[in-house]
């Protein structure tokens, strides 16, 4: 077990899961997942944050935050802040998933705003990077993920930027069922931890876990734990406790 980097599986639940759902789905994790040395949390959606909060506070299994909004209050129809989130004692948020940044258009540049809020709000992001296809068919892949890093970065201090987590999601493989290989996932985390080197220093960066995400399943999460991937960041197969469970023990 590295002593620096925890081992980290995450399930990002999306927009699924009524609130009785996703408490009953967050107690049988906790109890399947007991006993593993990894880090385990979950990104229920916000309707049942709290709730899933309540059931598990204290437990084995974390819990954190989708989104969250740049501000911290204000006129923001439809969004949650990150103090809303802190508030509710969320110690994780997502930051940057290919979702928002596709389908909802957020670019670097709001990315950074929220980099900025987490950390305002004492919640550690988990920053998410990757390509389209269309950019990995063009060699355009590094070029792209550098770009996410440098800006989403920007004006971090060397202790923030220790409780960092980055995903590397190429686009074209969540949830397609298309993973990358092992050695294309690896090949690209190494390159993140050479940026996250030149950013921060690798004093601060060693601190730093990179998860691969994107179609894996209880199948294949096996594979992705080799040199320079610290974790796996998991959609679909989040939502079932048997699957789930199966890829904490074999991460
Ligand atoms: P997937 O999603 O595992 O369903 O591909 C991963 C993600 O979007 O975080």
């Amino acid at each position: 077990l590295d002593e620096v980097r925890r081992p980290f599986v995450a399930g990002n639940w999306k927009m699924y899961k009524t609130v009785g759902e996703a408490v009953e789905l967050a107690q049988n994790l906790v109890t399947e997942t007991n006993g593993t040395v990894n880090e385990v949390v979950i990104f229920p959606p916000f309707t049942a944050l709290e709730s899933v909060a309540e059931a598990i506070d204290g437990k084995s299994v974390g819990y954190g935050a989708q989104d969250l909004c740049w501000e911290d209050e204000g006129a923001f129809t439809g969004a949650v802040s990150g103090a809303q989130i802190a508030d509710i004692g969320c110690e994780y948020v997502l930051v940057g998933h290919s979702e928002r940044r596709e389908i909802f258009k957020e670019d670097n540049e709001i990315i950074a705003k929220k980099m900025k809020a987490a950390y305002r709000n004492q919640l550690k992001p988990v920053l998410c990077v990757g390509e389209t296809e269309a950019e990995r068919k063009q060699g355009a892949t590094n070029a792209k993920i550098e770009g996410q890093l440098k800006s989403a970065l920007a004006g971090i201090s060397a202790e923030q930027a220790k409780l960092l987590t980055v995903a590397y999601e190429p686009i074209w493989a969540i949830g397609t069922g298309n993973t990358a290989t092992a050695q294309d996932a690896q090949e690209v985390c190494l390159f993140i931890r050479k940026q996250l080197n030149e950013i921060v220093g690798e004093d601060v960066a060693r601190h730093i876990r990179i998860l691969y995400g994107g179609s894996v399943k209880d199948t294949n999460a096996a594979q992705f734990c080799i040199n320079g991937i610290d974790g796996v960041l998991v959609g679909g197969a989040s939502l079932k406790v048997e699957s789930f469970a199966k890829i904490v023990r074999s991460f």
